[in-house]
């Protein structure tokens, strides 16, 4: 029999957040303990400006606070303003960062409009150039955020790691016979080159309120100890993600992973979930897993949360598993309206279960718990609403009833539940 571990204390897991400046990003500060931000990136061509409006406001709606956009090219950099005028004219006003990689100082001298249109620049400090130029680039950066009244965000990225600082602390490794595997050369490095870009960015006029820092790696145990490293290091205001995580439940997994240690931590001000999504797939599955994210920690909510039991040979047909995804899908569809209208509706929580071995549990404990008949059950079903009360649902009650018979009206289905201001 499995026992809890000795002095296990669930509690102890969530540290303090770390204190960091607050950064305001247009509309959202980032870190000074504010809400642990969203973010999300397009993948449209940012000089197709119908294509570009059409994503960002579909990820704003599905719960991005920030959307970063790749401004690489003359063209891109020209739409941009085009297309935030029309976020704003569409009643959107999710600001908009400008991702810039070799070409930054150049697009943003030469287009203000977008320099003023943006509300804050990545600069990779990797991909800035080399030398003497490096640096001398990276300030023009900095100094057309001066100017122009907007922060940064430093963006270390392991695959674009400084190459010269990398030599230089490899040798020092073997001049010094310091024992230091390559990787953690590496990682030391990555915090480094955040600390050394901070620095110039200060030294070219911005202020600490104005610089976000990040130190993107692909592995999960790199990017803890880096972070962990950094944060013991900077009160600048952390931007937490895992680059390049992949595809589908490798992604989840490995960016959950590795997020969540650090969150439960205390570390981070805004996240990011890098996933990369099949041909033709939802980039707003990247908006929903740092949503899900966040909230499974406990840190924020965002919408009412399904419990749905994994079914097992007890459940004799798809109907439960249709039902936890039409449930799933009609709340992501109504939550855009529902929060404007009901106060305290993300807070909800809903069990779909597959029989009555768990059912009851579960959905005494959510506001609303559904249980099907699992094989050999009595063939009706329970709807269970907060309080307790149960309701044997009509026969009717089948798979797709339950979202049209109470969800239509737009109104949450236990509707009777006072934080929805019934
Ligand atoms: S609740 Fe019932 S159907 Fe679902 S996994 Fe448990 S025993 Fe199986």
């Amino acid at each position: 029999m499995l026992n809890q571990i000795a002095g296990f204390d669930a509690g102890a897991l969530r540290h303090p957040r770390k204190k960091t400046y607050g950064v305001k990003v247009g509309n959202i500060t980032v870190g000074g303990g504010a809400p642990i931000v969203v973010q999300s990136m397009t993948n449209t061509d940012t000089a197709d400006v119908e294509r570009t409006l059409q994503q960002t406001l579909e990820l704003a709606e599905a719960g991005s606070e920030i959307v970063r956009w790749t401004v690489n090219v003359p063209e891109a950099a020209a739409a941009v303003p085009v297309i935030k005028k029309r976020l704003l004219d569409a009643g959107c006003n999710v600001p908009i960062i400008g991702d810039f990689h070799y070409n930054g100082h150049v697009l943003l001298t030469k287009y203000p409009e977008c320099a003023a249109a943006l509300d804050k620049y990545r600069i990779n400090p990797g991909n800035v150039g080399a030398g003497q130029r490096r640096d001398e680039q990276f300030s023009t950066i900095c100094k057309v955020a001066v100017d122009q009244g907007k922060p940064v965000r430093i963006g270390v990225n392991g695959g674009s790691l400084n190459q010269e600082l990398v030599m230089r602390k490899m040798q020092e490794n073997t001049d010094q016979n310091l024992g230091k595997e390559s990787e953690e050369i590496i990682n030391d490095c990555m915090v480094l080159s955040a600390l050394q870009s901070t620095e110039l960015a200060l030294e070219s006029g911005l202020r600490n309120d104005q610089i976000i820092i990040s130190c993107k790696t692909s592995r999960p145990r790199d990017l803890i100890t880096v972070y962990r490293d950094l944060s013991g290091k900077t009160q600048q205001p952390l931007h937490l993600g895992l680059t390049e995580a992949g595809m589908g439940m490798k992604g989840l997994v490995w960016s959950s992973a590795s997020l969540g240690v650090l969150l439960a931590d205390g570390i981070g001000d805004t996240i990011r979930i890098s996933l990369t999504p099949k041909p033709g797939g939802d980039r707003r599955e990247e908006v929903y897993a740092c949503c899900e994210l966040l909230q499974a920690l406990g840190l924020r909510s965002f919408s009412p949360s399904v419990t749905a039991c994994p079914g097992c040979g007890r459940t004799t047909s798809t109907t439960f598993q249709e039902l936890a995804e039409r449930t799933q899908d009609y709340i992501r569809e109504m939550m855009p309206t529902w929060k404007t209208q009901y106060d305290g509706v993300e807070t909800m929580t809903l069990a779909v279960m597959g029989c009555i071995v768990n059912g009851p549990g579960e959905s005494k404990a959510a506001n609303i718990g559904i249980s099907l008949p699992g094989k050999g059950d009595d063939a009706r079903r329970q709807l269970r609403r907060t309080g307790g009360r149960v309701q044997k649902a009509p026969r009717r009650l089948r798979k797709h009833q339950v979202s049209a018979q109470d969800g239509r009206s737009g109104r949450p289905v236990n509707s009777r539940d006072s934080r929805l201001g019934q």
